[in-house]
């Protein structure tokens, strides 16, 4: 079931009575840091109209997405002491989708120093100057 917009975290997000570390935008998707980062730099990607996940997202909106989780990755691979990017896309509560608006998680990876399995992980809640500073480097990196 569609989530009400006036009640989902991420379109209050898009509509500014949220705040967030932005790190880039276009006329329909926003980029901005996860405040429980996996690794330094993990961000974020979502369409600005709401859709719950990827059943229902129109196919623009998800071309879009992913065309600026590109342009992401590549901006973190030439800022971040990564050599990889994990990207991750949970669609539906059976999935563990937290926050039912659609997002692409990229989570800067090294693999042979960040000790994370393939498939699983843990986020905790990250120092906000970090978090600002490190999407800052990001945007710088665009
Ligand atoms: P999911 O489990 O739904 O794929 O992930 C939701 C993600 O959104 C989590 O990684 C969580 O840390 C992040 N998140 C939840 N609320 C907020 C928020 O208010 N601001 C930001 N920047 N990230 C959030
Ligand atoms: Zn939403």
């Amino acid at each position: 079931m569609a989530t009400d917009t006036q009640d989902c975290i991420f379109c209050q997000i898009v509509a500014g009575k949220v705040p967030c570390f932005k790190i880039y935008e276009d006329e329909r998707t926003l980029a901005f840091a996860d405040i429980n980062p996996v690794t330094e730099g993990h961000t974020l990607v979502i369409p600005k109209a709401h859709a719950e996940n990827l059943l229902d997202i129109t196919p623009g909106d998800l071309a879009a997405v992913h065309q600026t989780a590109q342009k992401i990755a590549r901006a973190q691979l030439a800022c971040l002491k990564a050599t990889g990017v994990t990207v991750v896309q949970l669609s539906g509560e059976g999935a563990n989708q937290v926050v039912m608006h659609y997002h692409v998680h990229l989570i800067p990876r090294d693999r042979t120093k960040d000790g994370l399995d393939k498939f699983e992980w843990e986020s905790k809640p990250g120092n906000m100057r970090s978090i600002e500073r490190i999407a800052g480097k990001i945007k710088d990196a665009l």
